[in-house]
């Protein structure tokens, strides 16, 4: 038979804020030692009380405007209750029937809307570590800002949900409030498929937990689809219930029957009065919102006429767009060369200066120098001439080597060959054969 997947998608995003949500604990909890970044509130100790994280609400809210949500006035806290060793007060705080931001969405390439039903703000839990028989239990990541990101079951294939999330992940991190780092657990996603036949959605769904890659997601779900297809063509019903991902066999396992939202007893958190917005308040924190991905993609191609694949690969992280405007910004040269030469030459943006770049892409164009004999004379003053830089590259810092390139472009008015320059300054500079860099 044809079944249509059903997707939906809850995403964690870990916020990296100073402190916990509700307690000034150290949010930077990442290969600390175990259970050293707690206190009393993060411990669920009796008697301690919680007092919100003004900065984390603000990035919720942020995030949600950057996803087209709308952010009621009114919010509150809910408690989530569940018994789970890594939960120490016996409930999460989190946000049940008033979230911060509801009605959002992420638009695909292929122009979909993916409906955002909510972001909310939460705590993390602490975390379980079994080893053998035992089970060990470190609270640093316990009341870390939590921020839960729902989409309507929209999705239709694995491919779909991937984009959105790599679309998430590059928007928080253009915003910076996350480092959306999959691999240290600032992002955790959780998809829940169904197949349908008709128009009507299915009678039941499958979550699939906790998974921490992109490609585990995309792996989940087509496992997913492949199981419950064949249970369907069996003329059975899949069962609703909660799967773990297991990346040694590539299969989900059931863990438990899906919980409902009255299985949690949700109820308003008595400990902390609701959370009221003046519009001035939502309006300013949306002033703070940086150029966004899908704007800086667009303008790219509008002020420097790049074309699409140009300005994807140019507008995939800040650091890199910012690079590119840098190097454009002297207007030296042509923004579209500038852009060839960065992509071609697979520019490692951390270690080559815009400098550098112009200078490559301007040399072309006007009789670079690339003679090793004379860019050898020149090396050679260079490092004469600048004996700290020397000095510094000694004693480990390679960044002094981008001096002496810079001396050198200096006395070619930026037209040496800087990679054949860089290649001679290294090797001088490792033999020892200049007097500055004898061991003194
Ligand atoms: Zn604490
Ligand atoms: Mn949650």
């Amino acid at each position: 038979m044809n079944y249509t997947p059903v997707i939906g998608l809850e995403v964690h995003v870990e916020l990296k804020t100073k402190s916990k949500m509700f307690c000034g604990c150290s949010a930077d909890y990442f290969g600390k030692e175990p259970n050293t970044h707690t206190c009393p509130v993060c411990l669920g100790l009796p008697g301690a009380l919680p007092v919100p994280n003004k900065k984390a609400i603000e990035w919720c809210v942020m995030i949600g405007l950057a996803l087209n949500c709308t952010t009621p006035l009114f919010s509150k806290f809910d408690r989530k209750n569940y018994f789970y060793p890594d939960l120490p007060k016996g409930y999460q705080i989190s946000q049940y029937d008033q979230p911060l931001c509801i009605n959002g969405f992420i638009t695909l390439s292929n122009g979909k809307k993916i409906r955002i039903r909510r972001v909310h703000m939460e705590e993390d839990t602490g975390k379980l570590t079994h080893v053998g028989n035992e089970s060990l239990i470190d609270f640093n990541r316990s009341g870390v800002p939590l921020v839960e990101i729902v989409t309507e079951p929209d999705f239709e294939s694995s491919i779909e949900v991937v984009e959105y999330l790599k679309k998430l992940q590059q928007i928080v991190r253009f915003l910076g409030v996350s480092n959306a780092d999959m691999e240290k657990g600032d992002m955790r996603l959780e998809p829940n498929i169904s197949l349908k036949m008709t128009n009507e959605l299915p009678k039941y769904k499958v979550e699939v937990k906790n998974i921490n890659s992109f490609r585990f997601v995309g792996k989940a779900i087509e496992y997913e689809i492949k199981r419950q297809t064949e249970i369907l063509d069996r003329g059975d019903m899949p069962e609703q219930e909660t799967r773990g991902w297991n990346d040694e066999k590539n299969i989900t396992v059931s863990q438990r029957s899906k919980e409902e939202a009255h299985d949690y007893r949700y109820f308003p958190e008595p400990d902390l009065p609701p959370i009221r917005f003046t519009e001035d308040q939502i309006s300013d924190i949306r002033n703070r919102i940086p150029e966004l991905p899908d704007e800086k993609l667009a303008r790219f191609q509008k002020e420097y006429q790049l074309n699409k694949s140009q300005a994807v690969i140019l507008t995939e992280t800040k650091e890199i767009a910012d690079y590119f405007e840098k190097t454009v910004k002297p207007g030296k040269v042509d923004p579209i060369q500038i852009a060839n030469y960065i992509i071609n030459k697979k520019i490692d943006i951390n270690k080559v200066s815009s400098e550098e770049v112009i200078a490559q892409v301007a040399g072309k164009t006007s009789g670079i120098i690339a003679d090793e004999g004379e860019l050898g004379k020149l090396v050679k003053e260079a490092i004469d001439e600048n004996p700290k830089a020397v000095a510094d590259f000694k004693s480990g810092k390679e960044n002094a080597l981008q001096v002496l390139i810079g001396a050198v472009m200096k006395k070619t008015a930026g037209k040496a060959d800087a990679e054949k320059a860089r290649k001679i300054l290294t090797k001088l500079l490792k033999r020892g054969l200049f007097p500055a860099f004898k061991v003194r």
